[in-house]
């Protein structure tokens, strides 16, 4: 199966996309990710982009995505998480494969800033945690691994802004593109992955 998890910074497609992955048994791929994780040549232009919560132009983006997307393990499928982010995008992914469903993880812009600020995030094993709402119980590390926990550079107020308007500016017209299903976000996360997988009529 071939789907896409589509949501504003901060509406649990990461971590939504990490435990249907498992139960379906297809690779999680994050464009964020990918990015990060890039080195050589292209990681510093590519950090520029993303410290100030830019998008990556859509040739560089893809010369990253392509590689991995045609590797051994996507034969299955795979859930794509933050691409296509424009409708060029979009137009460029319909060339290279079809996608068999589209999720669409809704909360408020209040909820995804308030998210993305405190957020942080286990540098070992990239267990997610909230400062707020659901910190780990020594204060920075992980409660799981013992890794020591960092902040996105991107996860502060001027670049969410940034990153959020950038959302509904170019990332929602992909949607009508679509047919996409929608998910409400706000609710506890066992409760949106039973609703995820509903739609996609897998047993929980
Ligand atoms: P994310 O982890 O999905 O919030 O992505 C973090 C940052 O990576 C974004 O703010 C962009 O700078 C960059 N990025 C991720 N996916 C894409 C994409 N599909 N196109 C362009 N830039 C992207």
């Amino acid at each position: 199966m071939k789907l896409l998890f589509v949501g504003v910074q901060g509406s649990g497609k990461g971590t939504q996309a990490k435990i249907v992955s498992v139960k379906l048994g297809i690779p999680h791929i994050s464009t964020g990710d990918l990015l990060r994780g890039a080195d050589g040549g292209l990681k510093k232009e590519i950090d520029s982009y993303i410290a100030v919560g830019k998008l990556v132009p859509d040739e560089l983006m893809l010369k990253v995505l392509g590689v991995r997307l045609f590797l051994e393990d996507c034969k299955k499928g795979f859930i794509l998480d933050g691409y296509p982010r424009n409708m060029a995008q979009a137009k460029k992914l319909d060339e290279i494969t079809s996608i068999d469903k589209v999720i669409e993880i809704q909360i408020s812009d209040v909820e995804a800033l308030t998210r993305a600020i405190y957020r942080v995030t286990c540098g070992k094993c990239g267990e997610g945690y909230n400062t707020k709402t659901n910190p780990s119980k020594k204060a920075e590390f992980c409660d799981k691994c013992g890794g020591a926990l960092t902040k996105r550079a991107d996860d502060n107020e001027a670049a969410m802004l940034k990153r959020i308007g950038i959302y509904h500016k170019e990332t929602e017209p992909i949607l009508s593109h679509y047919k996409s299903v929608k998910i409400n976000g706000e609710q506890k996360i066992e409760n949106v992955t039973r609703d995820i997988l509903a739609a996609l009529k897998i047993k929980n």
